[in-house]
C-alpha cells in the first residue's frame, strides 16, 4: 500500500495518506481521488497516475473519483 506525501492546496501543510489501486477507476488516468487533510478538514481532488503517483491537484471535488481517503 504506497504511502503519499504532498501538501495540502488549502492550508499548505504536509500530508500524508495511503492510497491503493482500488481507490481509483482505472479506466482513466490521471484518476482522481479525493483527500481530506488532517490539519484544515478540507477536501481537495488528486489525480494519480498508473503508478499511483500525483500528478497534479484541485481545490475543489472535482468529478470522477470513487474514494474519499483521510489524510494522517
Ligand atoms: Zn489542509
Amino acid at each position: 500500500m504506497p504511502l503519499r506525501f504532498n501538501i495540502c492546496p488549502h492550508c499548505n501543510e504536509k500530508i500524508i495518506f495511503k492510497i491503493e489501486t482500488n481507490d481509483i477507476d482505472s479506466s482513466n488516468y490521471p484518476a482522481p481521488v479525493y483527500i481530506v487533510c488532517n490539519s484544515c478538514n478540507k477536501l481537495s481532488t488528486f489525480y494519480v497516475d498508473s503508478l499511483l503517483r500525483i500528478s497534479y491537484k484541485e481545490l475543489e471535488k472535482k468529478p470522477g473519483g470513487i474514494t474519499t481517503i483521510q489524510a494522517k
